[in-house]
């Protein structure tokens, strides 16, 4: 059975991404309204109602924002840490939470499932690989710094969207007030071009058929800048990194 992924969008202004199993298909995070969520599903095929899970990775608004009226709206469970079920709201159905651990992996169906604790400043933010057992894809975006674990998570991957958030000189030359500058470029923030460039090349590469640029800044990167960068670490050519855009995400990819 083919495993394959799609990104509805991906940056400041909302996260989400599929990837499916045959009839199993699990959205990470959400960052979108219902009627934009809905709207671009649609974009890639898919109803509110073929979706079987939503796992999220912590509660920026950018991720978490759109889960809980989606999940609600639709009955769908959403899988998270203690830490960011913190933050659903109050009247959110007990009966849709299902508490997941930071370093237990867990199925949906057919869909083995890795979460990964990772650096960001958030309560307890993970990232994710998922597998149908032939093959893995894994994503990481809100990445303050590299760690050994996330890089024995991600090595030997199929497929992988890694945050490119932005080029340090753009960032540092740019309009945010230096406290913003500090915190996107700290430790517990975001991963940049170099940053990015780094961690593919710690991985275990041998299998990699899809790497994607994702979480890039629409004010400090420019997707060009972001494909330099893993085409650098990858040792392949610019056009074949992908980037994960706002807008428009990505179309799906068979890992
Ligand atoms: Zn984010
Ligand atoms: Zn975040």
């Amino acid at each position: 059975m083919a495993l394959r992924f799609t990104s509805l969008g991906s940056g400041s202004s909302g996260n989400a991404l599929v990837v499916e199993s045959g009839s199993t298909r699990v959205m990470m995070d959400c960052g979108f309204a219902i009627s934009e969520t809905k709207a671009r599903l649609e974009r890639v095929g898919l109803a509110p109602s073929d979706l079987t899970g939503i796992c999220v990775t912590h509660e920026h608004d950018d991720h978490l924002g759109g889960v809980a009226r989606f999940a609600k709206r639709y009955a769908i469970p959403v899988y998270l840490t203690r830490g960011t079920s913190q933050w659903l709201p109050e009247d959110f159905p007990a009966v849709l939470v299902r508490y997941i651990d930071s370093h237990t992996e867990f199925a949906i169906d057919g869909l083995a499932i890795a979460p990964f604790p990772v650096p960001h400043d958030a309560r307890e933010p993970v990232q994710y690989t998922f597998s149908d057992g032939a093959r893995r894809v894994g994503v990481v975006t809100d990445l303050g710094c590299i760690t050994q674990h996330v890089v024995d998570k991600l090595s030997g991957c199929e497929a992988l969207v890694i945050e490119c958030n932005h080029d340090i000189d753009m960032l540092m030359g740019g309009p945010y007030p230096l406290s913003l500058k500090q915190r996107v470029a700290g430790r517990f923030g975001h991963l940049d071009n170099a940053g990015a460039r780094h961690l593919v090349e710690c991985l275990d590469r041998s299998r990699l058929r899809h790497l994607i640029a994702a979480h890039l800044s629409q004010q400090n990167n420019t997707p060009a800048l972001a494909r330099r960068a893993l085409a650098l670490a990858a040792g392949c050519e610019e056009d074949w990194i992908g980037v994960a855009g706002q807008a428009d995400g990505f179309d799906w990819r068979d890992a």
